[in-house]
């Protein structure tokens, strides 16, 4: 599966993606946060700990490569790593 084109709504806090098997999906930005897999979130949920996703805001979205995608949130962390294959999951995952 592919991503065509992803779009963002910030008025209801979503991402869009457009995959070439003709569906839209929507990625809340709260769920893009929660699924941060940097290091440091990685830790923190390692040990339990869970990432306050309440009215975060994406900020900033910046391509790594052809490939990912590095997403900044209005909460200051701006570390995740995002390859367009887990945004892909992301849409499907419960
Ligand atoms: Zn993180």
């Amino acid at each position: 599966m592919q991503i065509l084109s992803l779009q963002t709504d910030d008025r209801i806090a979503t991402m869009f993606l457009e995959l070439d098997d003709g569906s839209r999906r929507p990625l809340p930005y709260t769920r893009l946060r929660a699924a941060c897999r940097c290091a440091e979130c990685m830790a923190l949920k390692l040990q339990g700990g869970h990432i306050p996703t309440d009215g975060v805001a994406l900020q900033t979205l910046k391509p790594i490569g052809t490939n990912a995608l590095n997403l900044a949130f209005s909460d200051g962390h701006e570390r995740g790593i995002y390859p367009l294959s887990y945004l892909i999951e992301l849409t499907t995952a419960q």
